[in-house]
């Protein structure tokens, strides 16, 4: 009887601060339970912010790349074109444009709208939050 109390340093703290553990960690499984069966617009909300991410990731990766090829663009159209760090483009170049495929911009698939840089040295940007070289 004696030996398991011998090979246990603190028997009695370490044990009651072990239940206080396991009803500390109880308690609050039952109040989450509880708050999230009388607030199932809570779980919906979760659910829906979850797979919202899921589905926005992709195409916020596609977009950035976009705006890496039309950047790639501006940069290639710059150098050919003797332009400057300084110099500003618009998209409304048609000679700008040819460094394109199709002579068009790539389209955002979360249907934002690309802006130039301030001028070439500086990224094109979607109106997309987070949509960011
Ligand atoms: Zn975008």
């Amino acid at each position: 009887m004696n030996d398991e109390s011998e090979n246990n340093a603190e028997p009695s703290p370490g044990g009651s601060e072990r239940s206080i553990g396991i009803w500390a960690a109880g308690t609050v499984i039952v109040i989450v339970l509880a708050v999230l069966m009388t607030r199932p617009d809570w779980v919906k909300g979760m659910v829906k912010a979850l797979s919202g991410h899921r589905y926005r990731a992709p195409s916020k990766h596609s977009c950035i790349s976009n705006l890496k090829q039309i950047d790639g663009g501006v940069q290639e159209w710059a150098l050919e074109n003797r332009k400057v760090a300084t110099d500003t483009y618009t998209f409304a170049d048609t000679n700008l444009m040819k460094y394109y495929r199709g002579s068009t911009l790539p389209i955002c698939p979360a249907g934002g709208t690309y802006s130039p840089g301030k001028n070439v040295a500086s990224a094109p940007r979607c109106i997309v939050p987070n949509h960011t070289l």
